[in-house]
């Protein structure tokens, strides 16, 4: 059987399901195009079609700090119905296996550093995205429940922040990679300066999603726990390394102008993963090497761009 046959991936026209489609051509890829995954009757008669013998679940209603706020129920209703149809259209199905992410953004505001995984419910996340946040811990309790009351080998991974060719540079509803790779390169065609908020110290861990996608991969077939796994890679960089690594890639000649009169976030917000380091001997792509490949990605098909 040639590997993937038999796998579909929710979500599989975003940045992660684009990645994941290089390394796993085989499996089947659907997108809200193919199916509405908010409707129960939708979803069950796509599983019914396609007969999956795995799930690789990367669908949801995604999106950074200002689109989470200010459409907070929606990311709370859209994301807690695709969660909800998808594991039950799976389970009704006899689907054997489901891998679904969570992100570390879910994790409590109030928590001690670095992240691990028994923390995930310890209390309230961030106010800012709580209806994300509380989707996708249902879908860890979810996976849970169907494990213990049916015995479905449903499990669930942590990545933290993630960047990448295909990613949704929409300055409204962007991470701060993607944000930032369009607004110096806007800048740089226009002979401006750039400016960003904060004063670029807090450091952030970011993972590529070609890596992520080959570690979904290797989940698919050697992960099978109750419990979430945190996934991502926990090299940390200051923002202003970023902002000036993509200036650099970019030929930027203006200046960056930080604008340490707005909000500058958390200092660190670090995550172990070191019991995914116990089962994998995983290789991160080297950061720079990473971007330079987002970058040209960027350049190379811009204004042809999601979030354009
Ligand atoms: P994208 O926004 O790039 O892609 C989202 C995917 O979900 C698209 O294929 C989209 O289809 C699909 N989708 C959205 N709504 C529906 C719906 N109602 N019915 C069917 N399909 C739908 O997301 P990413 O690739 O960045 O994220 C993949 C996963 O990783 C998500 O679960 C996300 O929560 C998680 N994650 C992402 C992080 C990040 O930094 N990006 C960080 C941590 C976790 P269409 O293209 O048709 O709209």
């Amino acid at each position: 059987m040639i590997r993937g046959e038999n796998i579909l991936v929710t979500g599989g026209s975003g940045m992660v399901g684009t990645a994941l489609q290089q390394v796993l051509p085989g499996a089947v890829y659907v997108s809200s195009r193919d199916c509405d995954l908010t409707d129960p009757k939708e979803t069950l008669r796509l599983f019914k079609y396609q007969e999956p013998e795995k799930v690789i679940h990367l669908a949801a209603r995604v999106g950074g700090v200002l689109a989470n706020t200010k459409y907070i129920g929606d990311f709370y209703n859209e994301n807690t119905s695709i969660n909800l149809n998808v594991l039950e259209a799976a389970r009704v199905t006899g689907v054997s296996k489901v891998l679904s992410l969570l992100s570390t953004c879910i994790y409590p505001d109030e928590v001690e550093y670095p992240l691990t995984e028994e923390q995930i419910h310890n209390g309230p996340p961030h106010e800012s995205n709580y209806g994300y946040a509380y989707a996708k811990r249902m879908l860890d309790i979810q996976s849970r429940a169907y494990r213990q009351q049916y015995g479905c080998d449903y499990v669930t991974a942590v990545p933290n922040n993630l960047f990448g060719e295909n990613d949704n540079f929409d300055l409204q509803n962007s991470h701060v990679i993607p944000a930032m790779i369009r607004k110096i390169y806007e800048a740089s065609v226009n002979n401006r300066d750039v400016y960003l908020w904060g004063d670029g110290s807090p450091l952030r861990e970011f993972t590529y999603s070609g890596d992520l996608a080959s570690i979904l991969v290797f989940l698919l077939d050697n992960y099978s726990e109750e419990c979430p796994i945190n996934i991502g890679n926990t090299e940390e960089h200051s923002i202003k390394e970023v902002a000036e690594i993509i200036a650099e890639l970019i030929k930027f000649d203006g200046k960056i102008i930080w604008q340490t009169d707005m909000p500058s976030g958390q200092h660190r917000k670090p995550s172990d993963n070191s019991k995914f380091r116990e089962i994998c001997d995983v290789r991160y792509t080297d950061f720079g090497q990473a971007l330079t490949k987002t970058c040209e990605w960027f350049i190379m098909n811009y204004p042809n761009i999601r979030g354009m």
